[in-house]
């Protein structure tokens, strides 16, 4: 069965590089050191395998959604522009 998975560590790593940006999101800045759970560690390259620094990003919940959102849209033009961009 072929499935992305979280590492055993990413809860700690989560919490760890949520703790040192602050509890800040760094796309909007939105203090969410009182609802932590609002604050997700977003993987760059949509690999939740991949845990290096330069892969994670804090977002909080809304800038996460764009971030996905855009990555959507950025695969979706690559499908246009390769399958049916005729
Ligand atoms: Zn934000
Ligand atoms: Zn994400």
């Amino acid at each position: 069965m072929l499935r992305k998975t979280y590492t055993e560590d990413w809860l700690v790593i989560s919490y760890r590089t949520r703790a040192a940006a602050s509890w800040r999101c760094s796309e909007c800045g939105a203090d969410k050191s009182l609802a932590r759970n609002e604050l997700h560690v977003h993987h760059r390259n949509q690999n939740p395998q991949d845990n290096n620094p330069n892969n994670l990003i804090v977002l909080c919940k809304g800038c996460h959604d764009t971030a996905h959102e855009r990555l959507h849209q950025r695969y979706s033009d690559v499908i246009k522009a390769s399958a049916w961009g005729k």
